[in-house]
């Protein structure tokens, strides 16, 4: 816990002096970096810090976070015991898509927020964070639900895709969707991490029925989602 606190917080103060994406830089409050319970078991994964999220420093606190935390309190879990990050640490102006290089520029931060998080369940929100951790272009229709092994640098997590809370905003009956795949989870987590993976830096999953596959390219640009703090549409949510 201590080791998990003093990593969290070395990595959080690098990044908020971070200055790899000029417009970024330029057009931020400030940098959003996570939240959360450093030593917890299930950890979340969104795509850009919106509007609120930019003013107040923390993810998911807009009308998606209080979806998310309403679908925790229904499986007996608080906020507090979560943690909590996207993709990129700075919001896009005006709810821009994220670049490939914003994206290659902030991905090892993400990696090793999840090597000192070192959750059990690493939960990706949409197909923005889902496509880019699975280094695979499925879509979160076809894959919500589906467990995988997933190695995110040196961590080996099992992986949990479900919709965006805004994807569920936008359509209600997405809504039972991720209530049923939230259903999943306290028991995913009682299973316990997957054996962790003997490779110090890679990115890639397998079902539990398959041999490992590890895959080592770069972060592609997935297909975008916009957050639903602006008020602006909602992009490839589904
Ligand atoms: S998005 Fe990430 S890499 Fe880019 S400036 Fe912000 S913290 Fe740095």
């Amino acid at each position: 816990m201590v080791k998990a606190a003093a990593g969290e917080g070395l990595l959080r103060a690098q990044a908020e002096g971070c200055k790899r994406c000029p417009q970024l830089v330029a057009s931020r409050s400030q940098v959003v970096f996570g939240s959360g319970a450093v030593d917890a078991d299930l950890m979340f994964v969104g795509e850009a810090p919106g509007a609120t999220e930019d003013r107040e420093g923390v993810p998911f606190v807009g009308a998606s976070g209080k979806l998310l935390d309403e679908l925790l309190t229904g499986i007996a879990i608080d906020r507090s015991q979560v943690y909590i990050a996207n993709v990129l640490k700075c919001r896009p102006p005006d709810n821009r898509d994220p670049r490939p290089d914003e994206i290659a520029n902030c991905f090892d931060y993400l990696e090793r927020q999840v090597e000192v998080i070192a959750p059990i369940v690493v939960v990706t929100l949409g197909n923005f964070a889902t496509k880019l951790l699975r280094a695979d272009d499925t879509g979160i229709t076809e894959i919500h639900g589906q467990v995988e092994e997933c190695t995110v640098g040196a961590r080996t997590v099992w992986l949990y895709p479900v919709f965006h809370p805004a994807a569920a905003l936008y359509r209600r009956p997405n809504l039972e969707l991720l209530r049923t795949d939230f259903a999943q989870l306290p028991a995913l987590i009682k299973r316990g991490a997957p054996e962790q993976a003997p490779l110090s830096s890679s990115r890639g999953t397998r079902r539990e029925d398959e041999e490992p596959v590890v895959k080592t390219a770069p972060p592609e640009s997935p297909e975008p989602e916009g957050t639903d703090d602006d008020g602006k549409p909602q992009l490839d949510l589904f």
